[in-house]
């Protein structure tokens, strides 16, 4: 259920609410929209009695939430949430754009990386320091050390920093870092992860598991905003299908679907997505085109040397050429690319 107050409650009213909702053994969540505030409740398994709610003073309206994903869903928030990573805005009005190789490979790589995308206006750098590989015997990341690099990176180019979190013994290494916390598609139904970051106050951008519907996505997510983090992110990343001659089939439909059910930002990977370098510069327009927040974009200095996913990375021509691109998409729908201010 969600109880809307009045738009001018006193404090002393909305926490006696709140406290009823204590006492009946449940969680508020106090959730600000556009000139009212709203209590999401969760821990209750069946329908709540709205009745001494209605009695209660500064209350407007009790409502029922049907959607299994309470606090991320659109039933309890109208407005689109705007999460700020660290001073960048993702899901205004503005495209955010985040680029770099798949890992961080040495102080080089991601520092060319770094200067190429921030000079085409990407606004954060990506860069894996912890890699999930599905082969033991693959690159599995510079850990630490390609930490630090990515520090270094954002030092000198002024790029925010996204970076996966692979598991919790690691997380507080990488949240000392990483201005937004990637948790990969392999990783989404990772229950501890989830609600190791949903206790934190860091920005969370959640991939979709490969074989995940968006309903789970939404469950998912849910995790972390019911433990207090509402700083999250979604991205559709490309699911498996039957098609072979992609790496992933970069499920569009995810877009609109996840914008109507949620609040939340909706960011696309056409990299993942699709696998394959020539194709995700007319993906990234889809996505676009569709809808989406921002892109995450795989952009290497020299792809074909790379260590992972060398070929979906494009090369820094190549990632200008999608930025100019993309650029008009958005202008079409009335946005705009958001760019950091440099000194
Ligand atoms: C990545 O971003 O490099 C990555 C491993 O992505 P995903 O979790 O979507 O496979
Ligand atoms: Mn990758």
């Amino acid at each position: 259920m969600l109880i809307v107050l009045h738009p001018d409650v006193s404090a002393e009213a909305q926490a006696a609410i709140e406290g009823r909702v204590r006492e009946l053994g449940f969680t508020p969540h106090p959730i600000s929209g556009a000139g009212r505030t709203a209590i999401g409740i969760t821990g209750n398994r069946g329908a709540i009695d709205p009745g001494p709610f209605r009695e209660m003073e500064g209350v407007a309206d009790c409502i029922p939430v049907t959607a299994p994903y309470k606090l991320v869903s659109r039933e309890v928030k109208h407005e689109d949430t705007v999460v700020d990573v660290a001073g960048v805005p993702v899901g205004g009005r503005d495209l955010v754009v985040m680029a770099g190789p798949c890992a961080v490979e040495n102080e080089n790589q991601i520092l060319s990386a770094a200067r190429g995308v921030a000079a085409s206006g990407a606004s954060l750098l990506r860069g894996g320091a912890f890699k999930p590989r599905t082969s033991p015997y693959d690159f599995q990341g510079l850990k630490q050390k390609g930490l630090e690099l990515l520090a270094k990176a954002r030092s000198e180019t002024g790029l925010k920093i996204v970076t996966e979190v692979k598991d919790t013994e690691t997380l507080p290494a990488v949240a000392e870092t990483a201005d937004l916390l990637q948790i990969g598609a392999r990783n989404m139904q990772n229950f501890s992860l989830l609600e190791a970051v949903g206790d934190l106050r860091k920005p969370v951008l959640l991939k979709r598991g490969m074989s995940s519907t968006l309903k789970e996505l939404l469950m998912a997510a849910e995790y972390i905003v019911s433990r207090g983090n509402k700083q999250v992110i979604l991205c559709e990343r490309g699911i498996r299908t039957f098609e072979t001659m992609t790496r992933n089939t970069l499920d569009l439909n995810a877009v609109p679907m996840l914008k109507r059910e949620s609040h939340l930002p909706v960011v696309v990977d056409p990299s993942h997505g699709i696998g394959i370098r020539s194709a995700v510069l007319p993906m990234a327009r889809a996505a676009a085109a569709a809808g989406a927040d921002g892109l995450i974009i795989e952009v290497h200095p020299d792809p074909d040397r790379a260590l992972s996913d060398g070929m979906q990375s494009l090369n820094l021509a190549m990632f200008e050429k999608l930025m100019r691109e993309v650029e008009k998409i958005a202008a079409a729908l009335g946005r705009g690319l958001h760019r950091v201010a440099r000194a």
